[in-house]
């Protein structure tokens, strides 16, 4: 029930009548959900068209599942998605996609960082003739520490990866349903939902805005979080890395080289004092030591990810859902 691959068939078979679906990943938002939830409202009475919101439950321990049931109860457009224990963001929204069935499908953080009414301007720019609008950053209201880790994360990212993939964008964007498809055909378990949307290629364009602060709560994406999608994001979109090897070796190798002729004329000119040197050869040997154990950890970390992705388990398991009809719309 969690196969990625089915998508493409079973979407292709759903009733439609939905122009937008909204993707929201949840994870320990209680103090948010509220105003998220009257936000999307308003958002959803003023499109002017057939909407409806995923919420995905990513493992919540506190209040948010409770609020959800209740949302999806009251109001239909609401439907929701329970995971069975956190699988982490990436899993979330891909999860979000695997169940939307507007004609296109937005993806916003829950925490209002990302306001909801812009994707409504994002969707019109669609029927200028894009199948993907993107949100860039123009300012971000974190501190500067981390506004400098997302700085230099983007433009080494953008150095490195094969593919053209935009600077200061994260996954809050507007795509119509054949992007989604081929996003969902993906069987990849390491999910860089922005980087596998640029991969996807068609017609994209970027929209600047002012992210946020976020309304309420603590940041849900902890430090080894956030350096696991950042490595996802670097490894699964670029070898680069392997080639560190390569060129650290090859470096290390003329050097020595040139060191080595060096010796020899000083030692064929005659200087027959004692061969002094031990710390060089210390410091020598702590630095190929170094460079050898730095190239084995980039290998280990894609022998990681091949390991993964050989296992082939699912991106998410899902509890349970609410608001889907048996026949007509079950993923
Ligand atoms: N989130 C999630 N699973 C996680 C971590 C975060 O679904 O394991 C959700 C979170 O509830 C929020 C969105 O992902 O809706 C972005 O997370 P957050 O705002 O904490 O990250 P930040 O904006 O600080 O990078
Ligand atoms: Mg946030």
């Amino acid at each position: 029930e969690v196969c990625i691959r089915c998508t493409e068939i079973e979407s292709r078979m759903m009733p439609n009548d939905i122009e937008l679906s909204f993707v929201v990943p949840l994870y320990n938002e209680q103090e948010v959900i509220d105003e998220l939830i009257s936000r999307l409202q308003q958002t959803m009475d003023a499109a002017g068209f057939a909407c409806e919101v995923i919420l995905v439950d990513d493992g919540s321990r506190d209040e948010t599942g409770t609020r959800i049931e209740t949302i999806c109860q009251s109001d239909q457009r609401f439907r929701a998605v329970i995971f069975s224990r956190n699988f982490g963001h990436q899993a979330a929204v891909s999860a979000g996609l695997q169940h939307a069935r507007g004609h296109s499908v937005g993806i916003l953080d829950g925490d209002l960082q990302d306001p909801p009414e812009s994707l409504l301007d994002f969707h019109k720019k669609l029927s200028e003739g894009y199948d993907v609008v993107f949100a860039v950053r123009k300012t971000r209201k974190e501190n500067v520490l981390k506004r400098f880790c997302y700085w230099f994360f983007y433009r080494t990212l953008r150095r490195l990866a094969s593919i053209d993939i935009p600077l200061d964008s994260g996954d809050f964007c507007v795509m119509n349903q054949k992007v989604v498809r081929h996003i969902n055909a993906m069987p990849e378990r390491h999910r860089f939902i922005r980087g596998m949307r640029s991969w996807v290629g068609f017609r994209q364009t970027g929209v600047s805005y002012d992210r946020q602060p976020r309304v309420k709560g603590r940041s849900k994406y902890t430090l080894p979080k956030l350096m696991l999608l950042a490595t996802d994001g670097l490894l699964t979109f670029s070898e680069a890395p392997l080639r560190i090897a390569t060129a650290a070796g090859s470096l290390v190798a003329v050097a020595s080289f040139i060191w080595a002729i060096y010796i020899l004329i000083w030692r064929l000119t005659g200087d027959t004092s004692e061969l002094a040197g031990f710390a060089t050869i210390a410091c020598g040997m702590f630095f190929l030591g170094g460079i050898q154990l730095l190239c084995l950890g980039i290998l280990g970390e894609y022998v990681a990810r091949i390991h993964n992705e050989v296992k082939g388990r699912p991106v998410y398991v899902v509890d349970r859902k609410i608001g889907f009809n048996a026949e007509s719309d079950a993923v």
